[in-house]
């Protein structure tokens, strides 16, 4: 779930219970986004009990449009977005340098052979190896499968004959976000990371 600071910037993602838990402590609100059928885009702001009272109309009219908690009293939508009230500080600019974020940002293919896999059969490959002065930093580390990463050795790309189908570079913002973007569901999260869009409306 996107959170977003006061000002309307995106900061970071949480779980769904922590994002429950903020809701519910008065922390945060819904930022409930509609598109009609012109295409028109609306938002609503709502408390835990307007994002409660919503979820029963849409539980009854559009249950495919939302994932669902249950609780023993009643049944509660998922937002997409929430909006903390008093968190003015700006959005973090530094992508933290981890396995999980190499591997979003290359998409999980192997840039060598180009192939997608799932994470537990790809690695991690220096690009100019350690043995050669190479530095483990974001534009030196790639996502590899094993096979190219065993036919690589202890060698550049140049030494063994093969390409980087992408340079690799230190991403903007999290890769994690720019994934879950690809997914429909998160569409409504598009307008708060378009930085262009927000420098426009806000002063
Ligand atoms: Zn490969």
């Amino acid at each position: 779930m996107l959170v977003l600071n006061r000002f309307y910037q995106a900061i970071r993602v949480v779980n769904v219970k922590r994002a429950f838990s903020l809701l519910c402590r008065e922390l945060a609100e819904v930022v409930h986004i509609e598109t009609d059928a012109a295409g028109q885009k609306t938002w609503q702001n709502l408390d835990f009990s307007g994002w409660q009272e919503l979820s029963a109309l849409k539980r009854e009219f559009e249950p495919d449009g939302f994932d669902w908690i249950h609780t023993v009293r009643f049944q509660i939508a998922v937002p997409r977005i929430i909006r903390l009230l008093g968190y003015d500080k700006l959005p973090r600019q530094d992508v933290k340098f981890n396995r999980r974020n190499i591997y979003a940002r290359d998409s999980n293919k192997c840039q060598y052979c180009g192939k997608r896999m799932p994470t537990t059969e790809l690695s991690l490959d220096h690009v100019v190896p350690k043995s050669q002065g190479g530095k483990s930093s974001w534009t030196n580390i790639v996502c590899c499968c094993v096979k190219c990463n065993v036919k690589k050795g202890g060698r550049t790309p140049e030494q063994a004959h093969m390409h980087l189908i992408t340079k690799p570079i230190k991403p903007k913002r999290s890769p994690v976000i720019n994934i879950r973007l690809a997914d429909e569901r998160y569409q409504s999260w598009k307008q708060f990371l378009d930085d262009a869009y927000w420098t426009v409306e806000l002063k």
